[in-house]
């Protein structure tokens, strides 16, 4: 047998502790992997420890990441010894996921693992780091926003998603602009590439609807008033890319930076994201990360560690990715 972090509901509750199953144990997929590394994000804190109900089957095999070597195969396009990652695809909703020695995966779910990057740097990207470079790709797209011209800001800076987004930014010429509500990182943040600091109270209060122009783009992976005062203090043709709710999921606005700004605001999903777009990502942190900048903002955890890593996620206590090891 092997350990798996499992959601079970026992009497109408929601257990997570750690059980040994077997292969047989594992959902008929397509393709048997046997995982070498998971990793922690929000949505994992949300699933292990938090209140909202991401599995929507149980039992559930937690952990919305994965990253390994094929074992068994039933379709030719994967073969044993291949190296793959899985990001989302209702990992750890719908799907049993990472937080596992071994997984069955449908075959559509698998990603190739990148040339440049080994399973442990794949998974020091993740789910939020990967979700960071859809986000930058989305401001780069938009074609308004120039390295250089003015500044950029990341919310929820000393986040996963946020570490990596600063990252990446400042590679590709960037001014970045960090909000945090931990001015202690402020150092941490500067050797990622940040240039300048906003507080997280100066943004996650109600706020006027339109504000001083300030921003040529961000990425916002707070929501709530922070998203709203973002969007109000975003320049003239500029664009916000959302994809997070640490704050909230509600967003308090009004229509004043779309109508008189021309203010777009780029919604960014990972989880059902198309193989091509993925691709698209994954080559551009390939490009534009930084390693030593990435093993810079990775702190490595065992399997045994995640149940007290996820209730520390959602307490805004932990400080860019974290890698779980599983093998
Ligand atoms: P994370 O590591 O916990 O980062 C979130 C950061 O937000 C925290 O480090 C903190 O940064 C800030 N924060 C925490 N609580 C806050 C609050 N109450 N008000 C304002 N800021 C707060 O989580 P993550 O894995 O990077 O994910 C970030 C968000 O993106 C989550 O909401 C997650 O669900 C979402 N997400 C969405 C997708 C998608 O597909 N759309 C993919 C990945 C993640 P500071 O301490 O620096 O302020």
């Amino acid at each position: 047998g092997f350990q798996a972090l499992v959601i079970r509901d026992v009497d109408g509750k929601r257990k997570v502790g750690f059980e040994a199953l077997t292969r047989d144990d594992l959902p008929d997929n397509d393709v048997l992997v046997e995982i070498s590394h998971s990793s922690l994000n929000y949505k994992d804190g949300l699933a292990i420890a938090g209140s909202i109900p991401i599995a929507r089957r149980l039992p559930m095999v937690g952990g919305i990441d994965l990253a390994g070597t094929v074992v068994e195969s039933k379709v030719p396009q994967w073969r044993p010894g291949d190296q793959v990652l899985v990001n989302g695809w209702g990992l750890s909703e719908t799907e049993w996921g990472g937080y596992s020695r071994f997984q069955s995966i449908k075959a559509g779910h698998l990603t190739r693992l990148p040339k440049g990057f080994s399973a442990a740097e794949a998974m020091a990207i993740g789910t939020a780091g990967y979700t960071a470079a859809l986000c930058a790709i989305a401001l780069e797209d938009w074609g308004h926003i120039t390295p250089g011209e003015g500044e950029v800001l990341v919310t929820g800076a000393a986040g996963g998603v946020g570490t990596v987004a600063i990252s990446l930014l400042a590679k590709r010429g960037y001014k970045v602009v960090a909000s945090t509500g931990r001015a202690s990182q402020h150092e941490f943040l500067q050797s990622l590439g940040a240039s300048g600091f906003i507080s997280r109270q100066e943004l996650n209060e109600a706020g006027r609807p339109l504000q001083a122009e300030r921003w040529s783009g961000a990425v916002d992976a707070v929501g709530s008033h922070t998203l709203a005062n973002v969007l109000a203090q975003t320049k003239y043709g500029g664009a916000v890319a959302a994809c997070g709710l640490a704050q909230g999921m509600d967003l308090p606005v009004t229509v004043m930076p779309f109508i008189l700004r021309s203010v777009a605001l780029l919604g960014v999903d990972s989880v059902m994201a198309p193989q091509e777009k993925r691709a698209r990502a994954w080559d551009y942190l390939d490009k534009h990360l930084d390693r030593a900048t990435l093993h810079a903002l990775t702190t490595t955890a065992k399997l045994s560690e995640v149940p007290k890593l996820a209730e520390a996620i959602l307490k805004g206590e932990t400080r860019g990715r974290y890698v779980i090891e599983i093998a």
